[in-house]
């Protein structure tokens, strides 16, 4: 068996002097206090609806919660005559023409067509129809995809609501042919 031969002289450490340590740095300052996060976006939106000039009995509110799957619109309606009423989103939150055709034509950010809510091809804003009941009430809560209370193009937040005189036919171009609108207000 191979044996080590004799013992090798240790070589000399070579001389390192030790460096004066320099000074610590500074410690890297605290954090400086982050600046306050912006306002965060809004979870709730309400649109107060009021008559148009020539359907001042129709009145209520229209509120917005943004879910995981889009916005959870609840509608409470009164005034309106029996039946169906298209009901949109609309393009500009401008209630201020007798008619309120000031709100321009349905929010439809994705250049669309028409449709109803559930069709592969609708407006954002086409949210289908609210039944009035022989009291003239109406009431609807459901979920509309594709629109945020978030930030971005395809934020309703400012947008105008609308609800029409007539039912939306969900094939009219560009509008539904739900006739006049009956009540504005801004989301
Ligand atoms: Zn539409």
């Amino acid at each position: 068996a191979a044996c080590g031969g004799g013992k090798k002289p240790a070589p000399a450490a070579p001389a390192t002097p030790v460096a004066a340590t320099p000074a610590e740095p500074p410690a890297a300052p605290p954090p400086a206090d982050k600046p306050a996060p912006p306002p965060a976006a809004p979870k709730h939106a309400t649109a107060t609806m009021v008559g148009t000039a020539k359907f001042k009995t129709v009145k209520g509110t229209v509120e917005f919660k943004q879910t995981d799957d889009g916005v959870e619109v609840t509608a409470n309606i009164e005034g309106l005559k029996k039946g169906d009423h298209g009901f949109h989103i609309h393009e500009k939150g401008d209630c201020s023409a007798p008619d309120a055709t000031s709100a321009g034509g349905h929010f439809n950010p994705s250049k669309h067509k028409h449709g109803a809510p559930d069709a592969a091809e609708h407006h954002e804003g086409d949210l289908g129809n609210l039944t009035a009941g022989a009291d003239s009430k109406a009431t609807k809560t459901f979920t509309m995809k594709g629109i945020t209370l978030d930030e971005g193009e395809t934020s309703i937040i400012g947008k105008g609501f609308i609800i029409h005189d007539k039912a939306d036919d969900m094939k009219t171009q560009p509008t539904g042919n739900a006739g006049a609108r009956v009540a504005c207000g801004v989301i």
